[in-house]
């Protein structure tokens, strides 16, 4: 029946601040899905992108999602607001097999938008089964001028052949690296050697779910983000 709220509209995308760490600029936003249930209210991702990526209506929803975005870019340009980056969010099934390219070069020359203000973030579900694949989409997305960013680094179970196959901008790292940061000194180890990997290879850093001055003070102090997102900065909040 999720098929029939799409029908329906009832999806909706709410819009999380990226902040640049060191000039404290706004970097980017985030789209976050919402469902806007008739019964069940505001429903989380959570709740549903698992099911849609099994049924495969993720490629339909996605496809939606993405034009939902550039509609909301196209608005904000016209609004003559300064334009920040959207990420949308990816996952490995929709990536694969499905039309995403053509959906993407549709959506940016129907809303006139450049390909420079979206960004992708791809998440691992499904993504291990065909790299090579992967790869070729990602690449030929970049040379659109898209930008690409792994999401929820450091979980799952390839995330370093990831690094190596696919052509990335960003590495975005889990939340679970910030979450204990301030009690357990393992969790900084950590931290710092992804850090410092990703750096290696020339890709930019975004920290996630940061919450509490204490966490931000400790990225910080480490060096350890060129970008941060969390509650600390903003929420996912509907616009436009
Ligand atoms: P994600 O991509 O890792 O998104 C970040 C999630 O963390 C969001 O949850 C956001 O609301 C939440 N968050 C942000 N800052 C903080 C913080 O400081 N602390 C904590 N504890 N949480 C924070 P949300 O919106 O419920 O999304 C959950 C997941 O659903 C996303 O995780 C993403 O994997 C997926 N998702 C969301 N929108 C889309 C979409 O349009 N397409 C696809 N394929 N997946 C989506
Ligand atoms: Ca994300
Ligand atoms: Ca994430």
């Amino acid at each position: 029946y999720m098929r029939r709220g799409l029908e329906r509209n009832e999806f909706i995308l709410h819009y999380q601040p990226k902040q640049d760490l060191a000039s404290g600029n706004l970097n980017g936003v985030e789209a976050l899905v919402r469902w806007q249930h008739p019964q069940r209210g505001l429903v989380d991702p959570d709740q549903f992108i698992p099911l849609a990526e099994e049924t495969g209506l993720i490629v339909d929803l996605g496809r939606r999602i993405i034009d939902l975005a550039c509609a909301q870019i196209a608005d904000w340009r016209h609004a003559g607001l300064a334009l920040p980056r959207v990420a949308i969010n990816v996952s490995g099934v929709q990536l694969i097999g499905t039309q995403l390219v053509t959906d993407l070069r549709r959506a940016l020359s129907e809303h006139d938008i450049p390909a420079s203000l979206l960004e992708l973030e791809i998440t691992e579900s499904g993504l291990m089964n065909d790299l090579k694949t992967a790869r070729d989409i990602l690449r030929e997305l970049k040379s659109m001028g898209l930008s690409i960013a792994i999401d929820d680094f450091g979980t799952g179970y390839s995330s370093l052949s990831y690094l190596d196959m696919l052509p990335l901008n960003k590495v975005k790292i889990d939340r679970s690296f910030v979450r204990d940061l301030t009690k357990d000194a393992k969790k900084l180890k950590l931290l710092r050697g992804v850090v410092h990997l990703a750096r290696e290879l020339g890709l930019e850093v975004v920290v996630e779910g940061v919450e509490t001055e204490d966490q931000l003070h400790m990225i910080s102090d480490n060096n350890c983000a060129d970008i941060i997102q969390g509650y600390i900065f903003g929420t996912p909040m509907p616009h436009g």
